[in-house]
């Protein structure tokens, strides 16, 4: 599924985040940055040492805070680590955390002049986010930015299960609308 916002688009696909052949893909990363399970394993395993080696040096990361390192391995020439907000039942200012999340991944990768981004569905794994409220917020934080961001052309959500693809795609629908 595909809309387009001016001369950019946004795209959902179920797959494979390491996959992606893009500028940048965004890694759904703990604070440490020194590595951890789900999307952030799978990057590490894929991308090979030369991330982790970057990684190491860079301090860590605030939740909703962005930083980017080389894509090592991978087809993607970036990788950026963001860290999304633990669920804790939502009254701990996780929406904003999240909205923030996906914003400064978006400014670090046009910083880097990337003009193609992937993002994998950040807090929703281990971190336990309800997955149609954090699409929400992903859909609506990537589609204000390239709005006033027509230098990225392509963001994508990369959701590795089909349950998870449905339901960006259906929160997605009401957010289109027709040109005017
Ligand atoms: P968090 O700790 O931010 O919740 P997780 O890695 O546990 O991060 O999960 C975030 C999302 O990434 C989940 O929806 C999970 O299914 C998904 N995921 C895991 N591996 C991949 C992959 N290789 N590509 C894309 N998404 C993935």
């Amino acid at each position: 599924m595909e809309i387009k916002i001016g001369k950019s688009r946004l795209l959902l696909k179920q797959g494979d985040i390491t996959q992606e052949e893009v500028d940048a893909i965004v890694n759904a990363a703990n604070s440490s940055l020194l590595g951890g399970g789900g999307v952030d394993g799978a990057i590490h395993r894929a991308g090979g040492s030369e991330i982790l080696e970057q990684c190491k040096k860079l301090g860590g990361c605030a939740p909703g805070d962005a930083k980017i390192t080389t894509g090592g391995k991978l087809k993607a020439k970036h990788v950026i680590h963001t860290v999304g907000p633990i669920w804790r039942g939502g009254g701990e200012d996780e929406p904003r955390i999240l909205a923030s999340a996906y914003r400064r991944s978006l400014e670090v990768a046009s910083e880097n002049h990337c003009s193609s981004v992937s993002f994998p569905s950040i807090s929703t794994g281990a971190y336990g986010y309800p997955v149609t409220e954090a699409a929400q917020i992903a859909l609506r934080t990537i589609i204000a930015f390239l709005r006033k961001h027509q230098e990225l052309k392509e963001a994508r959500m990369v959701l590795f299960s089909p349950e998870d693809f449905s339901t960006y795609a259906r929160e997605l629908r009401p957010m289109t609308v027709p040109d005017m």
